[in-house]
């Protein structure tokens, strides 16, 4: 089997003790490519080294979390912006908005999506979504400024079948992780039917491991659990859906993108 990981914050200090081992459990369980969004300016020195140990395997993202979204935003942003324009990268993100932990700066990070579209647009880059809590808001963001041009994916997708149809009206891919594994993740009563071509599989490691390691640390060698959960909620055979969801995911987000 052979999968791509389509979110994966592989450069997390919680991986420091064992990230090479880490790794090569993933390659071995047919991981092939892992793809790393950013978080905010403290996160990209430790992504980058990762992706320069490992040039053919893990390919990096840029933006700036919602969840890091304060005040200051600007210069977060403008450090973004000027690494979009140093060098290639795999996507925008990841972005958007999340209002479970904290709705004070709800402004900040609607402003911050938008620009962060914009960046997407200019550098004709694909888009990593977070939302929490906040799915209405964040469509509406992408809703207003899709021309045809935008592309991505809404990652960690646990939305409702109606939110689903419409992430694939607007043109974007459901990036579907460990909550697939959970008894009450709903993602049971959303996915069938989904035609595979919409869907991505992602750890978002190092947080929601799947069963039977929820709780625990996350991995990108725990993706096998998501894929096999998936093909058994779709009623399909494991190595269709993984074949299906590496070739969405590199097609999304390029081959070897920083090449
Ligand atoms: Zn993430």
């Amino acid at each position: 089997m052979q999968l791509s990981d389509s979110h994966a914050h592989v450069y997390s200090e919680q991986f420091k003790p064992d990230r090479d081992d880490m790794l090569l459990r993933a390659f071995e369980a047919g991981v092939r490519t892992i793809f790393m969004p950013n978080i905010d300016h403290t996160s990209i020195d430790a992504m980058l080294e990762v992706e320069a140990n490992y040039p053919t395997q893990c390919f990096a993202q840029m933006g700036l979390h919602p969840c890091h979204v304060t005040r200051q935003f600007e210069k977060e942003l403008y450090e973004v912006e000027t690494w979009l324009n140093r060098r290639p990268f795999a996507a925008v993100g990841e972005c958007g908005i999340d209002l479970y932990w904290d709705k004070t700066h709800l402004a900040e990070q609607q402003e911050a999506l938008r620009i962060q579209v914009g960046l997407a647009k200019k550098h004709n880059l694909p888009l990593v979504l977070h939302t929490r809590e906040a799915f209405r808001e964040a469509a509406d963001i992408i809703t207003a400024a899709q021309d045809g041009s935008l592309r991505g994916v809404f990652h960690c997708f646990s939305g409702t079948r109606a939110e689903a149809e419409e992430v694939i009206h607007l043109g974007f891919k459901l990036g579907i992780g460990g909550v697939a594994t959970f008894k009450n993740g709903g993602l049971d009563k959303v996915l069938p039917g989904l035609d595979l071509e919409h869907l991505l599989l992602e750890t978002d490691c190092p947080y929601l491991a799947p069963v039977p390691h929820r709780g625990k640390r996350n991995e990108p060698a725990y993706l096998p659990l998501v894929a096999r959960r998936v093909a058994e909620i779709l009623g399909k055979d494991v190595e269709e859906v993984a074949e299906a969801t590496t070739r969405n995911t590199l097609a999304l987000f390029g081959e070897a993108p920083t090449r």
